[in-house]
């Protein structure tokens, strides 16, 4: 006897879903824009009307809000280089703990990027590219290796000591203007590497994402700690296997009972394309209780603007640079390096507040 199907009436979610990634992204274009004018004011040397530097341009410095969260967990003291790295860092960490890499697929502007492209790149050609499994697997290490390498140069070589000595150096100070003038001056190298990249994603979708972001592997192992997966019904399921093909991260979602992987990015595409009534669905394993799609992206921005409001409200989301110091710094900023030692940093810094 047949099983009897009762058809998945529920909405699709991806249009919620490309809602938010373009609202997030419009966002990052706005920080983008007053940060422009804030370089501007810089290079006028104080000429030109003054534009307050916008504190969410920090959420672009990942390794220097990782330093600042080891800190802060090592001291309990926030440092005040970029305090709204590390409120950013944070939330991005709680939405990983919570519900998988939905960092990635819901708010992530480079994700959203990425998906746009393979989305063309799918339309162009009419079908997905996928790599031989072997070269798959090795091209996924590499973003695990860069994690690894940062991780191993700030929890195990550095001490608090060195980590404060990072933190306060002129080097870090700038690091939002540094990055600023690398993709304004851009060098050809960056520039062929870049191209290649979005190239490559035409093809292979996500593979920034897939194979080179460490910040996308740290969230990937934090999804394991996730407590709430994406779980297939094997007595309802008709194995049609169209979750399968509908997901971006090439999941053999029809294959398992639970999805436990590190490139699960809670997009809902299984979902939303399971023919099915809840037969995949996300579920709660410690409320053991189905998690209504929409609710996952209210939570996500939810526990995002919880945690950067808290940054905000208690006062530590501005750096306290003034924009003197900022002046000196954009005039010497080219001597900048690497922080060599504590000292040259401490000099320097006294001599910047001596000044004003
Ligand atoms: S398994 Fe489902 S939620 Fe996870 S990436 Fe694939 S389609 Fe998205
Ligand atoms: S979409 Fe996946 S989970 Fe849903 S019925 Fe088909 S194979 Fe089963």
């Amino acid at each position: 006897m047949g099983k009897k199907i009762i058809k998945n009436t529920e909405k699709p979610i991806q249009k919620y879903r490309f809602f938010i990634q373009s609202a997030f992204s419009l966002l990052c274009l706005y920080i983008g824009l007053e940060f422009y004018l804030f370089i501007r004011y810089l290079e006028s040397n104080g000429a030109l009307n003054f534009y307050q530097r916008p504190p969410g341009v920090e959420g672009f410095l990942p390794i220097s809000s990782m330093m600042s969260l080891y800190y802060f967990f090592s001291t309990g003291q926030i440092h005040q280089a970029h305090p709204a790295g590390m409120f950013i860092f944070l939330a991005i960490i709680l939405v990983s703990l919570l519900f998988g890499k939905a960092f990635c697929s819901w708010l992530c502007p480079i994700g959203f990027i990425s998906e746009l492209i393979g989305d063309f790149g799918e339309k162009l050609f009419k079908r997905k590219f996928r790599l031989p499994k072997f070269l798959d697997y090795m091209l996924r290490s590499l973003k695990y290796l860069l994690l690894g390498f940062f991780v191993y140069s700030i929890f195990f070589i550095m001490d608090n000591l060195a980590i404060k000595a990072f933190l306060d150096s002129p080097y870090n100070l700038v690091a939002d203007i540094k990055l600023y003038y690398f993709f304004a001056d851009i060098s050809r190298f960056s520039l062929v590497v870049i191209s290649a990249l979005i190239f490559l994603s035409v093809f292979i979708r996500n593979f920034w994402c897939r194979f080179l972001c460490p910040y996308g592997a740290l969230l990937g192992l934090l999804s394991f700690l996730s407590p709430n997966k994406i779980k297939r019904n094997p007595v309802s399921c008709i194995d049609c296997g169209k979750c399968a093909k509908a997901c971006p991260s090439a999941i053999k979602v029809d294959k398992v009972i639970t999805v436990i992987s590190d490139e699960c990015t809670s997009c809902l595409n299984c979902v939303d394309a399971c023919p099915v009534a809840d037969t995949l669905q996300v579920r709660s394993v410690i409320a053991k209780k189905k998690i209504p799609k929409k609710i996952i992206g209210i939570a996500v921005v939810l526990v995002f603007m919880i945690v950067t409001g808290i940054g905000m409200l208690t006062g530590h989301w501005r750096n306290n640079i003034t924009k003197e110091q900022y002046l000196i710094h954009h005039s010497q900023m080219g001597s900048y390096g690497h922080p060599t030692g504590t000292e040259e940093t401490r000099q320097f810094n006294n001599s910047v507040r001596r000044n004003y």
